[in-house]
Parts: structure tokens; sequence; C-alpha cells
């Protein structure tokens, strides 16, 4: 595995191996490696000659008091979970390298952000477009790689690759999670015990509405249902429990259609969000 923190290197390095024909696949992370990531690097792996990791806490999507500088960093544990994984270039740029002085132009996501968390975190997919729109420049792969644990970047940046002409095929991977439920990210560290143990009650509130919606429940009813349950079992706050149309993130109007049941809750130091995909299999019309 090659590491490198140089734009015009990696491109050097990558545009040889696209010479000679090689399929890319790359997943783009802040780092922390966690089984959730490698199972992204592990479907990268399955479909493509070469793999490429990005490991970048870019700036632009942290609003001003969110988590910027206690976002957990560990480039060395990273190397070994990557090279293991069979990683083969991981691309770890500065800040400065990445933007410079500052940024100068910048990327603005119109549609599927005013919900969840574009909601409560105005700027933040401006700021995930803008440094994908460099990723994908950078390194120009066939293939990239999203986890569905953050389902409404996987929104935008399925908006992103259609209306900017990237030559990419987007791929979501399911979410991972620790046996308990709790969906993996490198977020969870800084959870308190107490709060580690609660925080095991967000996907159970999605998974009891999921199971509301296809017993035949409406969706605002299980939603009622589901906001009760995790009122009463976690001291966290709730910033979003909703159900929404997928990928449009548009109000429900025919429950036939695929919805999305998301949640974000607010702890001392952490933001989790969660949610579950109801995919409806009957025939429209
Ligand atoms: P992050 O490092 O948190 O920006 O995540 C990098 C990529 O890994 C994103 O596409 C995430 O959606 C994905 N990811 C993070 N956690 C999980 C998880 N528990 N399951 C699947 N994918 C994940």
């Amino acid at each position: 595995m090659k590491i490198v923190n140089r734009i015009d290197e990696l491109r050097t390095m990558l545009t040889e191996e696209k010479t000679e024909g090689k399929t890319v696949g790359f997943v783009p992370t802040m780092g922390y490696l966690h089984e959730g990531h490698l199972s992204l690097i592990h479907a990268a792996r399955k479909e493509n000659e070469v793999v490429v990791i990005s490991i970048f806490v870019n700036p632009l999507q942290f609003g001003p008091g969110e988590d910027f500088d206690q976002y957990p960093r560990d480039i060395e544990h990273d190397e070994a979970l990557a090279r293991e994984a069979g990683v083969d270039y991981l691309f770890y740029p500065t800040v400065a390298e990445m933007y410079g002085e500052r940024p100068t132009v910048t990327v603005k996501v119109h549609e599927r952000t005013d919900c969840l968390c574009g909601k409560s975190r105005p700027g933040h997919f401006d700021g995930v477009a803008t440094v994908l729109t460099k990723l994908f420049n950078i390194v120009a792969p066939t293939r990239a790689y999203f986890g569905l644990k953050d389902a409404q970047q996987v929104a935008v940046v399925e908006g992103l690759i259609r209306d900017f002409n990237f030559p990419i095929e987007l791929v979501g991977v399911d979410i991972k999670r620790e046996e308990d439920g709790l969906a993996l990210s490198s977020r969870n560290v800084n959870l308190t015990p107490e709060e580690r143990t609660e925080a095991v009650h967000i996907s159970k509130s999605l998974r009891l509405i999921r199971e509301a919606i296809e017993n035949g429940s409406t969706p605002a009813a299980a939603l009622a249902e589901g906001i009760g349950y995790l009122q009463g079992h976690i001291t966290g706050s709730i910033d979003y429990l909703e159900a929404l149309s997928y990928p449009e993130l548009k109000s429900i109007t025919d429950v036939r259609e695929t919805i999305i049941v998301a949640a974000a809750v607010q702890y001392s130091k952490v933001r989790l969000i969660d949610n579950v995909i109801i995919k409806n299999e009957q025939p429209r019309g």
C-alpha cells in the first residue's frame, strides 16, 4: 500500500494505473476506520483492480461549534487496517494541500438538503459536495463507495454525480452495526458509557417504526409510536426522527414508494445518526 500526501503525486500514480486499463474503486473517509469503512473497502476490493481510500477530516463540512477539533484521529491504526484490507493507495492530504489558504470556489447543493441533517447542519452538504468534487477530480475513479449510514449523503452524491457529469458509478453499501444494533461510527468513542448503553434504543426505535409500517400502520402513526419509545428510553435530545421518500427526501405521498426513516440524537459531545430504508416491492400503478 502506498501512502500519498500530495495531489499531483497521486494523480501521476493513478494515471499510470489507468493507462493500463485498470478499474479504480474509491472510498472517501474521514478516518478512524472501523468495520463500517472496511465493508466499503471490501466491496471496492471485490469489484475493482485498484482500490484508493482517502482520509481527510474536511473542515468545510463542519459548522461552527461542531466537533471538527474533537473528531477522532489515529492515522497509524488506519494505515494498519487499510493495509490489511488490501488498499492500494491511501490518500492522506493536509488541509493546506486540499484547499490552499482558502477555497475560492465551492459547490452549493440545492436539493435534498432542506430536511434531516441538512436542516440542522446548514452548509454541511455544500462542504461534502465541494470536497467530493475535488476528490472525484483527483482520483477519477470508476466506482465510488458510500455507506447508507449517511443515506442523505448518498442521495446528495447521486445528484452531484449526475449534475456534474462525473463518469463514476455510485455504490451504496449497507449499514454495519454493533451486536446490539448501534450503527458503527467513528464518533461512538466520544459517547460516555451511559450514553453508549442507551444509544441502542435509536436503532430499536427505527426497527419498531419499520415493523409498524410493514404491518400496515401509516408512517405518521408509526413515527408517533417510535418517537414516544425513543423519548422514553434516552436522555439525548432528539434532533429529528422523520420518515421521507428515498432518495428524493420529500414528504411521503404514496405508501408504496421507498421510504427512509431516519434519526439524529444529540449527546453531550456527539451527534449520532441512523436510518432504515423500507423498500416497497409492490408493483406501482
Ligand atoms: P466517515 O469516515 O464517517 O466520513 O465515513 C466514510 C464512509 O464510510 C461514508 O460513506 C460512510 O457512510 C461510511 N460509513 C460510516 N459508518 C458506516 C457504517 N456503520 N456502515 C456502513 N458504512 C459506514
